[in-house]
């Protein structure tokens, strides 16, 4: 039985980037997976759903904006199933170098599914085969999987996963919960021209973010043909009783019950942590509400067995896996922790896109802090007219006596890269005078950040 110093389950950006730092580190390392490289992120989450965007916002932009900008056309087309042929030359592209980072580093790759048999014992299943390995300390980043909730009718719905790999583009679509999975599909079906409905059960989508942004979006996708439910509980989904290549949904808002058609219904109301089979009676791992239950320090129940990422709840994100599974390396190989997690920056690829880290001014508000907030309207800034993206602002939060930046909001073109300097100012305690000292260059969207501090 082959022996290792680590064995990680799940190649996601949990595992595959904690195998790199492990094997960095000295440990000799296993990273077994029973799908393709790279996890939910690379093959199902983040980088075919941006992919899309990217297609879905150009063709937005021809559309609506060509004529203004001096371009015509006497013929244009757009084929989803070439989007899906580009989609996966980029998701094949970087399983690539993932496999080329696991060779160079000599993290050992084993395809297979794993069950943990006991504390130190890993059993892979491929196919008809089983092997066996031995591990002193073992990761689990097995990430999660789309939760259906016992809805009534929930077996016609789809998931972001069917969503992800369909040829078809759904003339209409009903999105089941308008969190992030669900904002980001309709923000891409929106920007094709396609009539997109969304339920959500709490007063405004997009709830645990800042106010602002619910608002903001929720008017442009209104502006692009969405209806947006919230405070709207889905009771029932069925075949339409008219046409039977529909669904309709059955549901409450306002106390009042509702019913509505569609080509298609995407359920988007959560992830739920994958655990299935992963370990056997003999292993004792503590779980909670599904989710596997670890220290401070990524431990499980069993002290050499660690779980980080999507497995732990918390915050779903890629960057929080990979920031999470190496802190829990750091701890295997008697190293503080490499990352604070305390401070994550999320971002929604809507368009304009949204960005958001530390706090906002309703977190200062429970928190009894005294805050200013500084404001500028992307309108007015010269970038965002030039390239027809005016919508939009730039929100920092800072202590109102010692202007520390404790949080910033932004709603423009470029918002998902702009937000790591506020990530910096944050963590580095920098306060809006540090930020007022330096020169952003003309004309460029981060010029809006230096107007809002002014
Ligand atoms: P995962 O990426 O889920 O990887 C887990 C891996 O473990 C999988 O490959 C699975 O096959 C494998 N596995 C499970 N069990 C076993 C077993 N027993 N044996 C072997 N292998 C096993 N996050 C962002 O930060 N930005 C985004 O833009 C973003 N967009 C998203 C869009 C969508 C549609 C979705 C669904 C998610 C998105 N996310 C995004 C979330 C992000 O994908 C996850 O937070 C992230 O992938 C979690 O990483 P992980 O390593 O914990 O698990
Ligand atoms: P979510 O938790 O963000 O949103 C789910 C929404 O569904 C919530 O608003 C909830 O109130 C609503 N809901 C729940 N049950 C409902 C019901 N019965 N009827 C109507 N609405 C209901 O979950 P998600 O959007 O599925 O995303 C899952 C995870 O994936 C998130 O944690 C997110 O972090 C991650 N993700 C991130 C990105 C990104 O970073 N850009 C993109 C996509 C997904």
């Amino acid at each position: 039985m082959e022996k290792f110093d680590l064995a990680i389950i799940g190649a996601g950006p949990g595992g595959y980037e904690a195998a790199v730092f492990a094997s960095k580190n000295g440990l000799k390392t296993a990273l077994i997976e029973k799908n393709q490289l790279g996890g939910t992120c690379l093959n199902s989450g983040c980088i075919p759903t941006k992919t899309l965007l990217h297609t879905a916002d150009l063709y937005h932009d021809v559309v609506n904006q060509s004529a203004k900008i001096g371009i015509s056309y006497s013929d244009f087309n757009l084929s989803m199933a070439d989007m899906q042929k580009r989609k996966q030359e980029v998701i094949s592209s970087l399983q690539d170098g993932i496999s080329k980072l696991m060779k160079t580093n000599k993290v050992t790759v084993i395809k297979g599914t794993a069950t943990i048999a006991d504390a130190h014992q890993i059993n892979i299943t491929d196919e008809d085969t089983t092997t066996q390995i031995e591990a002193n300390k073992i990761l689990i980043t097995s990430g999660s999987v789309p939760a259906i909730p016992p809805i009534e009718g929930s077996n016609y719905t789809l998931t972001s996963d069917d969503l992800l790999n369909s040829d078809k583009v759904f003339d209409s679509l009903i999105i089941i919960g308008g969190g992030v999975i669900g904002i980001e599909f309709a923000s891409l079906y929106t920007s094709l021209g396609k009539k997109v409905i969304v339920i959500e059960a709490l007063d405004r989508i997009l709830a645990n973010m800042d106010k602002e942004f619910s608002q903001s979006i929720k008017m442009l996708l209104g502006k692009r043909g969405a209806d947006i439910h919230a405070k709207a509980m889905v009771k029932k989904i069925a075949l339409d009783s008219e046409n039977p290549n529909k669904f309709t949904c059955y549901y409450t808002e306002k106390d009042k019950e509702q019913s509505i058609s569609a080509d298609a219904v995407l359920m988007a109301v959560g992830r739920r942590a994958f655990i299935h089979n992963l370990w056997t009676d003999n292993v004792d791992i503590a779980v909670d509400r599904g989710k596997i239950v670890v220290s401070e320090f990524y431990q499980t129940k069993v002290d050499n067995i660690y779980a980080a990422g999507d497995v732990i709840g918390g915050i779903q994100l890629a960057h929080t896996a990979t920031a999470e599974a190496i802190n829990a390396v750091c701890h295997m190989v008697n190293q503080p922790p490499k990352y604070d997690t305390s401070l994550i920056p999320s971002c929604i690829y809507t368009n304009p896109e949204i960005a958001s880290v530390g706090l906002t001014s309703d977190d200062a508000k429970k928190l009894d802090k005294k805050i200013i907030t500084l404001k500028y309207p992307m309108g007015a800034n010269g970038k965002s007219l030039l390239s027809l993206q005016e919508r939009g602002f730039i929100k920092i939060i800072a202590d109102s006596q010692t202007k520390q930046i404790l949080g910033a909001q932004l709603m423009c073109a470029r918002a998902t890269d702009m937000i790591s300097q506020f990530t910096l100012a944050i963590a580095n305690k920098l306060t809006t005078d540090d930020l007022t000292k330096i020169i952003y260059p003309h004309p460029t969207f981060n010029e809006g950040v230096g107007k809002a501090l002014e």
